[in-house]
């Protein structure tokens, strides 16, 4: 197959990209969705199953309750409307890590529909993608390739994830660019991370990405022929894999060529997709209701229950936060990278004097080294009440910001939190005023143009002569009486 899956930037424009996902999120409970095994990731293989999840004949399933308040949490944070009946249906195929030779899903009344993420675009303009539903089902087991003395000529089973809980999450076809793609997915994962109901871990599988796109000339009302791409296992993978698959198919076309509906795999290394199969049709699965299982009933009432453990979404904080602590939309973007970042970071901006400050401080200082270390914000040596404490005495002027600096290091050389390290280290100031005004006196002498700057009347200069003094004390001249003396010497 001669596929180069480059067009010209002329050709590519002439197209316009469709672009659907479907996401498969693992739910955070103890035990499986229809039986009393641990769903605990990383145990011997086959040593979390039972009757129920091997599918053994007349086992019967129950359904798990904190698995159906964890779905409709994920659903009420995603905007949608949960249904009072959803119903159980399963989904028939054959499978070697499928024992029962069907999955229990939801199928034409799922748990709940219509519900929207809000996206922002490059622009800084937001755009909100449709969700159309979100259904529970269980996980199949896990064939495994690799690892074993006899993986050359067998595969083995793993049955340990059969009947983990997941909730499969269906966008509407509005995204246009893979961009748009990788932004939906961040805000999903974002949004889902702060419910609490998954950890996301897509590495562990806890998050699993379908994409579904195709092309169409622009102005063209119908679709084009999608194809799906499937399990991709990161985010910047699923932009590239949209993107090779975009100009692929505008290459099929433009040569005369008709897309193939079907199911491709995305080779990370190669950069590229390859057909897998033929794709299914739903009907190909013969869906029909769970026969074992009786409808699913959340009452208004436990949906209003379930409602209150919903957390303040980071969309919302986010504007808080511009609203309340005077913060940049960029900095608050930053800020809520992570739950407990944004947790953490909350604290420390009410308990310092000026939240700005604390965000600069984040931001400039403290995630940095964090990031050369490698480490995570929970094991950050300074605490965020050793956040605080500097950014209050930054803010007095207690310590200067090159001293502050120093203290950082210090905190993370030693692995200690910052208030021990600044009473050890605790700079002598410099508080007599003859030996600050020394130092004034001959930065005045040696600057006269910055002196005549300043009595002409351009004032911010004084930041010039701030400065000198500081460096010239390294650091430790009391900063408001640097100010106050500078005035009354130049003025
Ligand atoms: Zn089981």
């Amino acid at each position: 197959m001669a596929e180069s899956a480059r067009v010209s930037a002329a050709v590519g424009e002439k197209y316009e990209p469709v672009i659907g996902l479907e996401v498969h999120v693992q739910l955070l409970t103890q035990t499986k969705i229809f039986c009393g095994c641990s769903t605990q990731f990383g145990a011997p293989p086959n040593t979390s199953v039972c009757p129920v999840c091997l599918g053994l004949p007349g086992a019967l399933p129950v359904l798990n309750r904190k698995a159906v308040e964890f779905a409709v949490l994920a659903a009420q944070a995603l905007g949608c409307q949960v249904r009072e009946t959803s119903v159980f249906a399963r989904k028939n195929y054959f499978y070697p890590d499928l024992p029962k030779g069907y999955q229990i899903s939801q199928y034409d009344q799922p748990l709940a529909e219509y519900g929207r993420i809000e996206i922002k675009l490059a622009g800084g303009e937001t755009k909100t993608i449709g969700v159309t539903r979100l259904h529970m089902e269980e996980d199949a087991g896990k064939s495994l390739h690799e690892g074993f003395p006899d993986s050359s000529t067998s595969s083995h089973i793993d049955l340990n994830r059969s009947g983990v809980p997941l909730i499969e999450i269906v966008s509407e076809p509005d995204m246009r660019t893979p961009e748009e793609a990788f932004e939906y997915l961040t805000r999903l994962k974002e949004i889902i991370l702060y419910t609490g109901v998954s950890d996301c871990n897509m590495e562990e599988g806890s998050l699993r990405c379908d994409a579904n796109v195709s092309v169409r000339p622009h102005g063209q009302e119908k679709f084009g022929v999608k194809t799906e791409i499937k399990n991709v296992n990161s985010f910047r993978f699923i932009r590239q894999a949209l993107e090779y698959e975009i100009a692929r198919q505008i290459e099929v076309l433009e040569s005369g060529g008709a897309i193939q509906q079907e199911t491709r795999l995305f080779n990370a290394h190669e950069g590229r997709t390859y057909s897998m199969r033929s794709k299914e049709e739903a009907h190909d699965y013969r869906y029909f209701p769970e026969p074992d299982l009786l409808p699913l009933k959340v009452s208004a009432q436990w949906q209003a229950e379930i409602r209150g453990k919903l957390p303040e979404l980071p969309e919302a904080r986010r504007a808080r936060w511009v609203r309340d602590f005077g913060i940049t939309d960029y900095d608050a973007q930053v800020l809520t990278a992570s739950k407990t970042l944004a947790d953490q970071f909350e604290e420390a901006a009410k308990a310092a004097k000026s939240a700005k400050r604390v965000a600069n401080l984040v931001q400039s200082e403290l995630i940095g080294r964090l990031k050369a270390k490698g480490l995570e914000i929970e094991q950050s040596p300074i605490s965020m009440k050793g956040i605080a404490m500097s950014a209050d005495l930054l803010e007095t002027g207690a310590i200067s910001s090159k001293i502050l600096k120093d203290l950082y290091d210090k905190s993370f050389a030693a692995g200690e939190d910052f208030p021990a390290v600044y009473e050890r280290e605790k700079p002598q100031q410099i508080t007599d005023s003859s030996a600050i005004e020394k130092m004034i006196d001959e930065i005045i002498a040696a600057n006269p143009k910055q002196v005549e700057q300043y009595r002409g009347g351009k004032t911010t200069v004084i930041g010039f002569f701030v400065g000198q003094v500081m460096k010239a004390s390294k650091g430790q001249a009391k900063p408001e009486l640097v100010n106050e003396l500078l005035k009354k010497k130049l003025g």
